[in-house]
């Protein structure tokens, strides 16, 4: 797995103040990747990465000449538009640019070094972000169990779980062209529903809108088709990971997914927190993969000792709701969900794994989601779905007092992500967030 070095220091400091401040998302130690512009303006989107409460321009810092060798390569291509050629490149590139940033922002940086980093920065307050890969295919997958046994019960009350579950990461193709980065809002969609009782669907706005708290992960060098990935060398074809909100149609969902899966219920949003923090970030936050006593364990070819040692991630998540009362009466959004990505049933190797082992080939900038994010207790929930059982206990908003046993027009939802251990630093994903507009 990805080594722990001196960029994971938690007493390592950075001239740039604000990247020092406690509790802060993009410390030193973190160097998240995104694409991003001047707000409002029409300059051409480039590569940067999030420090403090500035982003690094990697387009302005390529045109410095600042970086020498292979971070110099990397650079170039960290700069361009999107990411996808450098997440090509692989973890050697990735790791040459992030030593060498890590050494220009770092304290003990030549004046010289650090006034040209300086010239390149933009206050994150001033930015617009842009998907920061072309994404040529999507994959969700359906990797909690607990989420699976909330939903499953809903549907099949007697035998909630399927009995694949426990032995694949099961997972549907999804639509890459309705992606959008955090902050782009959408419509309530328009589908059909069998309402209970009836004897024919109806076509009508979603009536029991939802979001799906889920982690994702990007692909770096891709396979070819015919040539699977082994589990021991998935975690090098793998970028590293953001913040993912699957918004699903459940009335919509539910009635059209038999037997081929989610469409229209899933296809109208999906929204991407803009950073994407390295498995080289990530390296202090691994925790074991663990099967509780009694469950299957995995074949052979989804097992190894690595995978067991440090295939998990503790990324602790939360979701807010904000309704349009909120914002009315200057109230903070209401926390309705908190719990821990390490509870996932399957690791994100295992996941990549999995979808080259038939022979499927994966690219540069594909992105996969884990599925929803549901803990082992009840308000650990990843989505409305489970928190108001099926819509019959709708929860209370924290501020307002209002009801929600599923999404309000106006509501916006916002989905946060740090890790946080003793001996390192805390470093963040920022927020993945939209807006519920009326149905067009
Ligand atoms: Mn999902």
């Amino acid at each position: 797995m990805n080594p722990i070095d001196h960029t994971h220091d938690p007493a390592a400091r950075s001239w740039l103040a604000s990247a020092n401040a406690p509790g802060g998302d993009f410390p030193i130690q973190n160097l998240p990747f995104g694409v991003l512009r001047r707000r409002g303006s029409d300059e051409a989107f480039r590569g940067a990465v999030a420090i403090g409460d500035q982003a690094l321009d990697l387009a302005a810092l390529h045109g410095h000449g600042a970086l020498a060798g292979d971070a110099a390569d990397a650079l170039a291509l960290a700069a361009q538009p999107t990411l996808n050629d450098f997440m090509a490149a692989g973890p050697r590139a990735w790791r040459a640019l992030r030593h060498a940033l890590f050494a220009a922002l770092r304290d003990d940086a030549a004046p010289r070094v650090q006034a040209v980093l300086r010239s390149c920065l933009i206050p994150l307050a001033e930015v617009e972000h842009a998907l920061p890969t072309r994404i040529g295919d999507y994959t969700d997958f359906y990797t909690s169990i607990h989420h699976a046994i909330n939903v499953g019960r809903l549907l099949f009350p007697g035998n909630p779980l399927t009995p694949n579950f426990q032995w694949l990461p099961i997972a549907y193709h999804g639509r890459a062209s309705s992606v959008v980065v955090s902050g782009t809002d959408f419509y309530r969609p328009h589908g059909q529903a069998m309402p209970p009782g009836a004897a024919a669907p109806v076509y009508t706005p979603c009536t029991r809108l939802d979001y799906e708290l889920e982690m994702a992960f990007f692909i770096g060098p891709g396979n070819a088709l015919g040539k699977p990935v082994a589990l021991s060398e998935a975690e090098q074809r793998i970028f590293g990971m953001a913040l993912l909100n699957d918004w699903s149609a459940r009335d919509h969902q539910f009635w059209e997914m038999a037997p081929l899966g989610p469409f229209l219920g899933k296809n109208f949003c999906t929204s991407l927190s803009p950073w994407i923090v390295t498995l080289d970030a990530l390296a202090p936050y691994r925790v074991p993969f663990e099967r509780p006593a009694g469950d299957p364990q995995p074949l052979a070819y989804l097992d190894d000792a690595g995978n067991r040692a440090s295939g998990g991630v503790d990324v602790q998540l939360t979701v807010h709701i904000e309704s349009a009362q909120h914002r009315a009466r200057s109230l903070p959004a209401a926390e309705v969900s908190r719990t821990s990505f390490k509870h996932q049933y399957w690791t994100v190797a295992q996941m990549l794994t999995q979808h080259t082992v038939g022979g499927c080939n994966l690219q540069p900038g594909d992105l996969c989601g884990t599925g929803t994010v549901s803990g082992p207790t009840p308000e650990e929930a990843g989505a409305l779905v489970e928190l108001s059982v099926g819509g019959t206990q709708p929860i209370a908003l924290a501020g307002t007092g209002e009801q929600r046993a599923f999404l309000h027009d106006g509501d916006r939802v916002i989905l946060r992500g740090w890790c946080e251990r003793a001996g390192a630093a805390r470093i963040g994903f920022g927020e993945c967030s939209g807006t519920v507009l009326p149905a067009a």
